[in-house]
């Protein structure tokens, strides 16, 4: 049996009431919560060590680098990274996708190809099409079914000699789908291209394995997984992270500067310009920590079967249709209610203290394809309970008897 209410007993913020009622907190895709363990990171540092890092001589400068650079060795062990140096800390996500974007900016060249998928959230397309203004490379997509999945036939015939790049999201963090990144990845190295894999909804579920996915570079962020947000990092093999130039310059990213001359720091520092966030980055570590002692196999299987019960009990009612039905999928139920906006349901829900996300999720093009404005989106988390999932079913059905 999953521990689950054990495991409540760390999350103060489960305990609130909102108007008026128990939280039901569904909008984990979008941030996870906090647990005491993690928070009692971030106070022990600013209580005890508060300093900044790297180039201090005095004890609380050493004890901050100190647990700043364990944060970076527990974080390239969970990812199975071949170096701490490959590790480089980010704000997130988005950031990361950012660096290597525009790292990319000089290695490409008009006739250049990209190719990015449909199920793509909108920090994975955006800086590409930047990237390819920039650049003159063209940016080409992998179509997707009507299941949610990627049509990898179309991939298949996408990729050429021309292909540089390829960008896809481990998790669809509109719908929920676990896309086949290994293969993708393979396929995308046989043709000569680099792949970026954004694993920004698959940190909380999957214990990524960089070097056995042989992947270039992958990205996530801390709040997905129960750190803080602002904090997260890019994932990139040695020989990649040493052909891009530099994102920001500043203090920390040099090795010595003059006016005539900047030679710039080894690896990890390069990308690293200015104080970073420290105490985020130590936190981090404390939510792998947590995270790692419950078991990603445990949290996977148990958040496997909030999905499965979640999705029979919401089809139960009449109407409502799941966008999102591959086979392969995380704890994450994107729905409609038949003639009814999304946000008139999730607006009723929050009245009785359910947290779902209404809209598109950041990923406009997945709405277009089905021609919705957007989706009420239920995500699970491994301190989430059946009996939740049976307060949103008792929910959505009044928003529907009110609304239609
Ligand atoms: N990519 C995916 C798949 C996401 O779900 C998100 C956040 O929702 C992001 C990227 C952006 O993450 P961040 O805002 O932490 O940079």
């Amino acid at each position: 049996m999953f521990p689950v209410e054990k495991i409540r007993k760390d999350f103060p913020i489960l305990q609130r009431q909102v108007n008026g009622k128990p939280l039901v907190y569904f909008d984990n895709a979008a941030t996870s919560q906090t647990p005491q363990q993690v928070m009692d990171a971030i106070v022990d540092y600013y209580s005890n060590y508060n300093a900044n890092i790297h180039r201090g001589v005095h004890s609380l400068s050493q004890e901050a680098t100190d647990k700043y650079e364990e944060a970076r060795l527990k974080i390239q062990k969970h990812f199975n990274a071949r170096a701490s140096h490959e590790i480089i800390m980010t704000a997130g996500t988005t950031h990361g996708i950012n660096l290597v974007a525009s790292g990319f900016t000089t290695l490409l060249k008009k006739g250049d190809e990209v190719i990015v998928s449909a199920l793509e959230h909108h920090s994975n397309i955006v800086p590409w099409q930047m990237l390819c203004e920039r650049s003159g490379a063209e940016l080409k997509v992998i179509p997707m079914n009507d299941e949610g999945e990627l049509i990898l036939s179309a991939y298949d015939a996408l990729l050429s000699d021309n292909t540089k790049l390829v960008f896809v999201n481990h998790i669809s963090n509109a719908l929920g789908t676990i896309n086949p990144i290994e293969s993708m990845i393979k396929k995308a190295h046989a043709v000569g291209a680099a792949v970026l894999v954004d694993g920004a909804q698959a940190c909380p579920h999957i214990k990524a394995d960089v070097q056995a996915l042989d992947v270039d570079f992958y990205v996530v962020s801390a709040h997905k997984m129960c750190g803080p947000t602002g904090v997260g990092i890019l994932y990139g093999k040695e020989e990649w992270l040493n052909k891009l130039p530099p994102y920001q310059g500043g203090g920390e990213m040099i090795a010595e500067v003059s006016f005539e001359k900047t030679t710039y720091a080894g690896l990890p520092h390069k990308f690293e310009a200015g104080t970073p966030n420290i105490c985020g980055g130590i936190a981090f570590g404390a939510a792998i920590d947590y995270m790692n002692q419950i078991g990603f196999e445990k949290i996977d299987a148990y958040e496997q079967e909030l999905l499965e019960y979640g999705t029979k009990k919401l089809l139960e009612i009449e109407g409502l249709k799941i966008y999102g039905t591959s086979e392969h999928k995380t704890s994450v139920i994107s729905f409609n209610l038949d003639g009814i906006h999304p946000y008139d349901v999730g607006t009723l829900l929050d009245k009785m203290g359910v947290a779902v996300r209404t809209g598109h999720h950041c990923a406009q093009p997945i709405m277009d394809y089905f021609k919705i404005p957007g989706t009420i989106r239920a995500s699970f988390a491994f301190y989430n309970t059946k009996q939740e999932i049976d307060v949103l079913v008792e929910g959505v059905k009044k928003a529907q008897m009110m609304l239609s």
